[in-house]
C-alpha cells in the first residue's frame, strides 16, 4: 500500500504551500487522482487520516476527485477512457495501449484561512 507514502508527501508539500502562503491553517485539501494512477482514492482518504492524527492539520479534511484516465489503442488509433480493471481497447480489444492521462495526482485545492 503505497498511499501512506504518498499522504506523507502530501502532507509534507501542503504543510510547504501553507507556510509559503502564511496560512494560520488548513480547512480542506482536494485532491485529483487519475483512475490510470494505481492510487485508490479510499485509502488515501484513510491514510490521510492517520498521517494528520497529532499534527496542525488533525482538522484538514482531504476530498478526493477521481478522475478518468484516456488511453490510445496502438493498433488501431483509438482513444478512450480506461481504468486499471479494463485496460483494452473498446474497438478492436487490442491490449497495446498507451496511456495518455490520468497517471497523476495533483492538488488542485487548497482551503485555508
Ligand atoms: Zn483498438
Amino acid at each position: 500500500m503505497h498511499e501512506l507514502g504518498l499522504c506523507d508527501a502530501l502532507l509534507k508539500k501542503v504543510d510547504q504551500i501553507a507556510k509559503e502562503s502564511e496560512l494560520e491553517g488548513v480547512n480542506s485539501v482536494t485532491l485529483d487522482i487519475g483512475t490510470l494512477s494505481g492510487v485508490i482514492p479510499r485509502f488515501m482518504s484513510d491514510c490521510w487520516e492517520a498521517v494528520i492524527d497529532g499534527t496542525p492539520y488533525a482538522e484538514t479534511k482531504l476530498i478526493v476527485n477521481s478522475v478518468p484516465g484516456e488511453a490510445e489503442c496502438l493498433d488501431c488509433g483509438k482513444i478512450f477512457e480506461a481504468d486499471l480493471e479494463k485496460l483494452v481497447c473498446p474497438a478492436c480489444e487490442s491490449l497495446k495501449l498507451r496511456p495518455i492521462s490520468g497517471r497523476d495526482m495533483t492538488i488542485t485545492e487548497i482551503e485555508g484561512y
